[in-house]
């Protein structure tokens, strides 16, 4: 069933049906019900097991969001709007910012480099730097060089630097499955609950959840 996944139009198409939905986990962006988004954000947050300390306690970026671009100039000018994009779209309450000493790093790297995660080998990846519960740097590995993909790469691993990890539940950069190529609504409201001040560091992962079920609504209507 994961072949009818491969593009959202597919999914768009199949989700009339209840009983594949519910087999695919295809659905419209309409159709997402809370429960299917609480669901999204636990595997995102606790699911993943990036490392053992994912699973019940909460470990999120804090603070504003500094960062430092190395590559050659499309990169850099690519990078940096992406990066304002991800700042107006996560809700950040400061922009981000380009500074020489920021604990963040994009590296551009050559061209035909993999970097091997698991069995697999990917275009691009993250290595990041912990304090207890809260991300404090990281540096970012990009190989890729199509435009689209340099693209999703960088949504992808700055979402991994936020604290989320990877699901299958809902269309979303952190999905292997549903093939999209930008953000969707869903990345963009589980990274502003995320980084929210209604969550802390180190929080218990059932009061998260049980928080985001009370602040959906306010997440729903935000804009994006
Ligand atoms: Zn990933």
């Amino acid at each position: 069933m994961t072949a009818l996944c491969v593009r959202q139009a597919v999914c768009v198409a199949v989700s009339v049906a209840a009983a594949v939905v519910a087999l695919t986990g295809c659905v419209t962006p309409t159709d997402v019900s809370d429960d299917r988004f609480i669901r999204f954000f636990d595997e995102l947050a606790f699911g993943s097991g990036v490392d053992s300390d994912h699973a019940n306690r909460l470990v999120r970026w804090e603070g504003s969001l500094r960062f430092q671009v190395r590559g050659d100039a499309s990169f850099r000018t690519q990078a940096v709007q992406i990066m304002a994009e991800l700042g107006r779209m996560a809700d950040l309450a400061d922009a981000p910012e380009q500074t020489n000493d920021a604990a963040v790093i994009l590296h551009q790297e050559p061209a035909g480099v993999s970097f091997p995660i698991n069995r697999d080998r990917v275009d691009c990846y993250i290595h990041y730097k912990r304090r207890g519960p809260v991300i404090v740097g990281a540096d970012i590995h990009i190989a890729a060089r199509e435009p689209q993909r340099v693209e999703l790469c960088l949504y992808h691993e700055v979402f991994h630097l936020f604290g989320l990890g990877h699901s299958g539940a809902i269309a979303s950069v952190m999905s292997p499955f549903h093939g999209v190529s930008a953000p969707t609504r869903w990345d963009f409201m589980a990274a502003r609950f995320i980084l929210s001040d209604k969550v802390n560091s180190g929080m218990l992962r059932q009061r998260v959840l049980d928080t985001l079920g009370r602040k959906l609504p306010s997440l729903r209507a935000m804009p994006g």
